[in-house]
C-alpha cells in the first residue's frame, strides 16, 4: 500500500519513567509511515484526498506535549491509536518514537520503539434464544459501533434458526456483521465476552439456551489457533445460523484454510443437509 513518511519530527516533551525526565523534559524523535491509498490524491492534484502530513506533524507534536507517559511504549500506543481515529484515511501506521538523550549514564545514539497498528476487518456471528432476542442483537451491534475502536460496516438480517446440539430449548435469532476494528484478534474477544458478560449470558449448558453470543468469524486472514481463540471459526462450515448470514454480507470473502468463498461454503452446506 502507498504511505506517507514523516521522518525524525522533533519534540521537546516529558515522557519517562524518572521524574526528572517528567519535570525537564527531553527531546524525542518521531517517524511515522502513513499507509493510505494516494492514487486519487495523485490523480486529482487534490490534498482533499490525501493526508495534510503539516497538520498530522502538528497533531503529534501537540499530542506528545499535552500527554506525560513513564514509557515511550505508552505515547507510541496511545498516540496511534488517537491517529487513527483522527485521520480516517490513515489504515495503517508504522511509528517509531526514539529518544536520542535517554539518561542511562551511557553513550548510545538513541533508543526507540517502533510499532505498527491498523484497522482490521473482522467478521462476528450474532445469536440469542432467551429474553428480548432482537433487542439482545441490536443492543450488541450499538455497543460495538460506540466502542471508539470498531466501526460496524455492514449488517446482515435476522434469521431464526433451529438450536444446534441436543439441548431442549427455544429457537435462535442469528445474525452476521462485518467491522472494522483496532483491537487486537484477543482484544476483540475480551470485549465481545464482556458484551456477552454485561447481556447476563449464563454459560450454564453448552449449547444451551443464552442471551447473547458473539463470535469472531474471521479476522483479516489471519489464522489463529490459541487455547482460547480459534480463527476462522472452527465449527462455521457446519453452521447453517452463521453462513447464511455471513453469506449476505460477503459472499466472496474466502475462508483462508479452505480458501473457498463464503458462497462456496454455504452452498455446499446446503447441499450436505
Ligand atoms: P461459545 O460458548 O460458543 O461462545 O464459546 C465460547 C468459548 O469459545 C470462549 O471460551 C472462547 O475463548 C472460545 N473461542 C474460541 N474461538 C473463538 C472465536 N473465534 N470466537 C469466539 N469465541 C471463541
Amino acid at each position: 500500500m502507498d504511505y506517507i513518511e514523516i521522518e525524525d519530527l522533533e519534540i521537546y516533551a516529558k515522557h519517562g519513567v524518572l521524574s526528572a525526565e517528567n519535570q525537564l523534559g527531553q527531546k524525542f524523535l518521531v517517524s511515522a509511515k502513513l499507509y493510505a491509498d494516494t492514487a486519487k490524491a495523485g490523480l486529482t492534484d487534490c490534498l482533499d484526498y490525501s493526508i495534510d502530513y503539516s497538520i498530522v506533524c502538528a497533531y503529534i507534536t501537540e499530542y506528545m506535549q499535552a500527554h506525560t507517559f513513564k514509557l515511550i511504549e505508552a505515547a507510541a500506543e496511545n498516540m496511534v491509536n488517537d491517529l487513527l481515529l483522527s485521520f480516517p484515511l490513515i489504515k495503517k501506521i508504522d511509528l517509531t518514537i526514539k529518544k536520542p538523550w535517554a539518561p542511562i549514564g551511557l553513550p548510545l545514539k538513541t533508543v526507540s520503539v517502533n510499532i505498527s497498528r491498523g484497522w482490521h476487518t473482522a467478521y462476528i456471528a450474532l445469536g440469542s434464544n432467551l429474553g428480548d432476542k432482537e433487542s439482545y442483537l441490536n443492543d450488541a451491534i450499538s455497543a460495538i459501533n460506540s466502542d471508539n475502536m470498531c466501526m460496524v460496516d455492514k449488517v446482515s438480517d435476522f434469521i431464526i434458526t433451529k438450536p444446534y446440539g441436543d439441548v431442549e430449548q427455544d429457537n435462535f435469532l442469528n445474525g452476521a456483521i462485518k467491522i472494522q476494528t483496532l483491537y487486537s484478534p484477543n482484544m476483540l474477544l475480551e470485549f465481545l465476552q464482556k458484551l456477552e458478560h454485561d447481556a447476563k449470558r449464563v454459560r450454564t449448558v453448552h449449547w444451551g439456551p443464552r442471551t447473547l453470543d458473539l463470535d469472531i468469524i474471521f479476522y483479516d486472514d489471519m489464522i489463529i489457533d490459541e487455547d482460547n481463540l480459534i480463527v476462522p471459526h472452527p465449527d462455521m462450515t457446519n453452521r447453517d445460523f452463521v453462513l447464511t448470514p455471513l453469506n449476505q454480507i460477503a459472499p466472496h470473502h474466502m475462508h483462508p484454510i479452505f480458501m473457498k468463498s463464503v458462497g462456496e461454503l454455504h452452498a455446499s452446506l446446503l447441499s450436505r443437509n
